[in-house]
């Protein structure tokens, strides 16, 4: 059969916490043609341990590629037509490999893991000159989140790992640096980069040079050589060297936060969106310049599309539970066979009936930056079922975002009029519509949920050398979306939202 003629496509790949995809998009059009999603299993060897396999990481990119390739053959799309890959990855999750087998040597400590609580006690105790040492240079708090103190704790307690670092063997990456330099060869040439944005989560990266920090290597004692080149976030930085897509170049890379922001295309200083996925991440365009916050959000760096562009800098609000409780209520408790069906139970009550839940499993992020905090399950009576827990749930995710807009909107000076969401949980109509109601201002959703891929595929598509995709606004001006607005008061509101403030104070101070 004649195959269909388009536009150059764009592929990216899309590694999240929870699942991998691997999305093809017309560069034209920004339209999405086809894309393969897999699941990816978390391991909890160890109370607050949170552990991944990057082969099967690596695994699941590869099936993804192949499994969309497949769909667009059947589409009579011819996947030469594919010029360029972007990717774009959870962030912070640390992984060491041995850069002459390519095997990784300990699974990828992922982001959410608190293993490290005791190192961050101790370093804390040494961070020299003032206590602003690492928050003036990486835009972060010292938490068990980044990946420094995971590489800090691999380098402390695996053997293999140590001995690799002293046989010049070892690399160390975040997941778009064991990808890119996987897919690039490997072994055998692998490139081994990383982007600004992945390197301003790792704690060694200074946020205003754009270089690694000598210093700060110095005080977490990290070698420098193992350490990633640092590239900006569109530029090609090497050909796939294998499966379907091979000598395709790889040319976008931005954390997956930083992706969403580009694929909502809040280039503008002041603009700003929320990604529902495992956790939950408001990130606002500061500009080029870095703003520091008053209320417990982070700094860090949103984007450098090229490397003679400039590089622009936003605050960002983490929650690190929201979908991950979703997940809980399905794998744990069992009350759900799928996330979608906590939508059925929420909706059978469309009330907590008086149950908070606080999901701190692994202490609460922003604003609080609390390790000492457990989930909790409040407020219950004889009363309450499964649905009032569900609908608990969802909230949670609502009031946890309440808490970062409102930081955000005291460091901005300017309150957000609307808010632009994304990910995995928009899906979720009733979640969306108490996001509306419990933030009193309207929540704004676009047509196409899947932009984290689609920032990650604009960056790749703009790179020097690929030049198949405008970053011009324009472009997208056809993207349609759907606004959910306030339905309940202003008062009723606020006073569900301080009942929930009092809830996460019981949460706080759980362990010691
Ligand atoms: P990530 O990028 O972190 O892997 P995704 O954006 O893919 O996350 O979203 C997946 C998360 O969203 C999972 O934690 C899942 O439990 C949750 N989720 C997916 N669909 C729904 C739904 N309909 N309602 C609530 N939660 C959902």
């Amino acid at each position: 059969a004649k195959k269909a003629v388009l536009g150059p496509l764009v592929g990216a790949v899309d590694q999240g916490t929870s699942s991998t995809r691997f999305l093809v998009f017309n560069s034209k059009t920004a339209e999405l043609l086809s894309h393969h999603q897999v699941e990816i299993k978390q391991e909890f060897p160890r109370e607050g341990w949170v552990e991944q396999d990057p082969k099967e990481i690596l695994q699941s990119v590869y099936e993804c590629i192949e499994k969309t390739c497949e769909k667009l053959g059947q589409l009579n799309i011819d996947i030469s037509n594919i010029k360029a890959i972007g990717v774009s990855n959870q962030r912070e999750t640390t992984v060491v490999w041995d850069k002459l087998t390519g095997e990784p040597l300990y699974n990828a400590v992922v982001w959410l893991d608190l293993r490290t609580q005791s190192t961050v006690e101790n370093l804390s105790k040494r961070i020299p000159g003032n206590n602003n040492f690492v928050k003036s240079k990486t835009g972060l708090p010292l938490s068990t989140y980044f990946s420094a103190v995971k590489l800090r704790w691999l380098l402390d307690n695996v053997r293999k790992v140590q001995r690799a670092v002293e046989e010049d063997r070892a690399l160390f990456g975040t997941i778009d640096s064991w990808l890119i330099w996987s897919l690039t060869g490997g072994a055998h040439g692998g490139v081994h980069c990383t982007d600004v944005t992945n390197a301003s989560r790792t704690m060694l990266f200074n946020i205003h040079s754009l270089e690694w920090d000598k210093e700060l290597c110095e005080f977490f004692e990290i070698p420098m050589k193992i350490l990633p080149n640092v590239r900006s976030s569109s530029e090609i930085y090497g050909l796939m060297k294998a499966g379907a897509l091979e000598g395709v170049p790889i040319s976008g890379c931005l954390g997956d936060q930083s992706a969403a922001l580009v694929g909502q295309m809040c280039f503008q200083d002041g603009q700003a969106k929320n990604t529902y996925g495992t956790g939950c991440f408001l990130l606002c365009n500061t500009g080029r310049k870095c703003v520091f916050s008053e209320h417990g959000l982070l700094t860090t760096v949103a984007y450098k599309l090229g490397r003679d562009k400039p590089v622009y800098y936003a605050l960002e609000g983490s929650v690190a539970i929201a979908g991950a409780v979703i997940r809980w209520l399905r794998d744990n408790l069992g009350i759900i066979k799928t996330s979608e069906e906590i939508e059925k139970l929420a909706k059978e009550v469309g009330t907590s009936y008086g149950c908070y839940f606080v999901p701190a499993f692994s202490g609460l992020y922003a604003p609080y930056w609390e390790p000492s905090a457990r989930g909790i399950i409040c407020g219950l009576t004889q009363f309450t079922n499964k649905c009032h827990i569900a609908f608990a749930a969802l909230e949670a995710v609502c009031f946890q975002t309440r808490e970062i807009l409102d930081a955000m909107n005291r460091d901005c000076g300017i309150p957000l009029s609307h808010l632009q969401v994304d990910g995995g949980m928009t899906n979720n109509k009733i979640l969306m519509q108490l996001q509306a109601d419990i933030l009193y201002i309207p929540v704004v959703k676009p047509s196409m949920p899947e932009t984290t891929a689609l920032g990650a595929a604009m960056a790749a598509g703009a790179a020097e050398g690929v030049g198949v995709w405008s970053l011009e606004p324009e472009d997208l001006s056809a993207v349609t979306m759907e606004r959910f607005e306030p339905q309940i008061n202003a008062e009723e509101s606020e006073i569900r939202y301080s009942t929930w403030k009092k809830a996460v104070m019981k949460s706080v101070g759980w362990v010691t």
